[in-house]
């Protein structure tokens, strides 16, 4: 198989680097380039093998002083698993109080990632 070269930007940090990445015929990282620091190769060869993202969103909330709450996974998950976990926290509807921090779902999905609260939210 023949070398692959993937183009794409570092969301590590504001500077967004646009980061050239040289895979091998196996899908290994054999070249990172445009990084400005070590967090970009690293971000670059955690995109190439386990694209993460941390998700937020918000979830419906029964007695509370707001109707929803925002909430975000407690570390980044994985990509693909994103609209599963999007279904898993469409039907949740927690009761009030709650606060910042405090697990809402467990292990989401089979993904070891914790669904969270993103902030304290007082019961009426
Ligand atoms: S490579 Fe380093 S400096 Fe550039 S965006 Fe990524 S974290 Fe920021």
């Amino acid at each position: 198989m023949s070398e692959e070269i993937k183009k794409f930007i570092c969301v590590s940090c504001p500077l967004g680097c646009g980061l050239s990445v040289t895979l091998d015929g196996q899908g290994e990282v054999t070249n990172v380039e445009g990084n400005s620091c070590p967090r970009g190769k690293a971000y670059a060869e955690s995109e190439v093998k386990d694209p993460r993202r941390v998700f937020a969103s918000t979830v419906r909330v029964s007695g509370g002083k707001l109707p929803v709450c925002p909430i975000r996974s407690k570390t980044p998950a994985p990509k693909t698993k994103l609209f599963d976990i999007a279904r898993e926290v469409a039907k949740l509807d927690v009761k009030a109080p709650l606060e910042i921090g405090q697990v809402l779902i467990h292990n989401v999905c089979g993904t070891d990632v914790d669904i969270v609260a993103s902030r304290d939210l007082a019961a009426i």
